[in-house]
């Protein structure tokens, strides 16, 4: 990765400007803060405030702010924030066939709480892309590199009861094989990254390593764009913090999933560093890969220094390379308020602006 600029490439009206120009470039894990017109503030799958047309509209009002304030924060690879989706993976799983939402099974999930689900009751179908023209909507606006996120077929397949295949790795394939086909709609929409988030990997080692990074491999099959995957120790809510009390002195999770992951197709992984219990050294497992290091937490309100920022990424480059680190968040930040999550993806920017000096 170099400073001078790449060659532009050309999509549509605009000229793209290549995601590898810049050293260390900027990114969150997923989600953003919604307006307060749109939804209700500060409440994670908060449902929405409008509806038809109005909800159309309001969506892609959401993206252009979130965007303008990913910009001004200096953000160098930028998304929707997740102003389109109400939640991570039930929103992309409402428009599959095959999954029942009227009938509801409360199941522990992540082995860790119990959900209010959707249940599978037939083969689950891709009926038409789900996010491409919102993907279309955020390249028409900008020219920075965009990441779009997906679930993972894991994660997915722990976010719902299934009555009908009766394996969660058969049900995995088969999420593979459709988050392909949504994958390469994205691609086609102008998409640079397109990352899948697997909470999930951080709980069950041994179906990840079975199934859980041969079917993530299923889904990236055939594209031309990066591919990452995002496996974090959840959002800042109860029964993720308490887990974590639970996790003692070291969390060395990513131990177990890191070697397959090493070996496998997929180009980044996007993992949790700041205030966390996650030994810097575990990073040195991906070696060859790139990787997003968390120095932001989004479990509370205290927006970090750019100090602390790039304290955390110098801890973290002594694992990875210079032209393989690429500073992020520990994971989304739509339960928190506005002011905080702009002002913590400011001080991302100003601390990996920090270590780029250094460099
Ligand atoms: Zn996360």
């Amino acid at each position: 990765m170099g400073s001078q600029l790449a060659a532009p490439a050309t999509r549509g009206y605009f000229q793209v400007e290549q995601t590898m120009t810049t050293r260390l470039p900027t990114s969150f894990a997923g989600s953003l803060p919604k307006p307060q017109w749109l939804a209700q503030p500060e409440t994670l799958w908060s449902p929405w405030k409008l509806e038809g047309g109005a909800l159309t509209e309001g969506k892609r009002d959401a993206l252009r702010v979130s965007l303008h304030d990913q910009l001004q924060a200096g953000i160098d690879i930028v998304s929707d924030g997740e102003q389109t989706r109400q939640h991570f993976v039930t929103t992309f799983i409402e428009q599959l066939g095959g999954v029942d939402f009227s009938k509801r099974k409360v199941m522990k999930i992540r082995n860790r709480y119990d959900a209010s689900v959707p249940v599978v009751v037939d083969a689950v179908t891709y009926k038409k892309p789900v996010f491409a023209s919102d993907a279309a909507f955020l390249r028409s606006q900008t020219t920075k590199p965009i990441k779009w996120a997906l679930p993972g077929p894991m994660t997915m397949v722990d976010t719902l009861y299934d009555a009908h295949y009766k394996s969660r790795e058969k049900l995995a394939w088969e999420f593979a094989v459709i988050l392909n086909q949504e994958a390469k709609a994205l691609e086609a929409a102008g998409v640079d990254i397109i990352q899948f988030d697997e909470p999930a990997f951080n709980v069950f080692f041994d179906e990840v390593n079975d199934w859980g990074v041969a079917t993530l491999e299923r889904a990236v099959q055939g594209l031309r764009c990066e591919t990452a995957v995002h496996i974090c120790y959840g959002y800042g809510i109860k029964a993720n913090t308490d887990w974590k009390k639970t996790l003692g002195a070291q969390w060395r999770q990513y131990e177990a999933v890191f070697p397959k992951l090493q070996q496998s197709a997929i180009d980044m992984v996007s993992l949790e560093c700041q205030n966390s219990k996650v030994p810097m050294e575990l990073i040195a497992l991906l070696r060859g890969k790139k990787v997003m290091v968390g120095a932001i937490d989004v479990a509370n309100h205290t927006v970090e220094t750019p100090q602390e920022v790039a304290a955390t990424l110098e801890k973290a480059l002594a694992f990875v390379d210079a032209d393989k680190l690429y500073p992020c968040t520990n994971c989304g930040m739509a339960p928190l308020p506005r002011q905080v999550a702009f002002g913590k993806l400011k001080a991302l920017c100003q601390g990996a602006a920090l270590i780029r000096q250094g460099l």
